[in-house]
């Protein structure tokens, strides 16, 4: 079988996956955003409520946030030759408080398989914005070699 191939089946499976029934404040609904074409890997936590009833990560303030960040248009963004998105858990967790869950523990160990090289971001959300405030070496000094890797990766 090809890796494509083995990649779209195991998409398959993990969309079909309902491992956490009874567990979640809804049904499983798995977001991966995955084709074997893909140059970058975006691992985010988990699909928020959006992404839960949309089916389409990122889209939303943070996935603009994000793409500022990695210098990318939408439609870039969204074109699965360019981009995947498999986040840490794949379904939505819910809510506690206002704020989302963490990922469900039983989503990793089943399905997670690590990318060689890892570059890891703050989450891109409002909520982070005091963080970016106090760190100004993020943006001065990270996100200048994070578009040189989207860009080189993109080539
Ligand atoms: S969170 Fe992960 S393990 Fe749980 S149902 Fe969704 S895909 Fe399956």
């Amino acid at each position: 079988m090809s890796s494509s191939r083995a990649l779209t089946s195991l998409v398959r499976e993990i969309e079909a996956c309902r491992v956490c029934v009874g567990k979640l404040p809804h049904e499983p609904r798995p977001v991966v955003w995955v084709d074997s074409r893909a140059r970058i890997l975006i691992a985010g936590q988990a699909p928020g409520r959006r992404v839960h009833e949309s089916g389409i990560p990122w889209n939303d303030a943070s996935g603009d946030r994000l793409r500022t960040w990695m210098e990318l248009d939408r439609d870039r963004f969204y074109d699965k030759g360019n981009i995947a998105v498999a986040a840490m858990g794949f379904c939505f967790p819910g809510t506690v408080n206002g704020a989302d869950l963490p990922p469900r523990r039983e989503c990793a160990p089943l399905w997670r398989d690590y990318p060689a090289d890892v570059m890891s971001l703050p989450h891109p959300s409002w909520r982070n914005t005091g963080w970016l405030k106090r760190n100004p070496w993020f943006e001065r000094d990270l996100l200048p070699e994070l578009r040189r890797r989207v860009s080189s990766a993109l080539r």
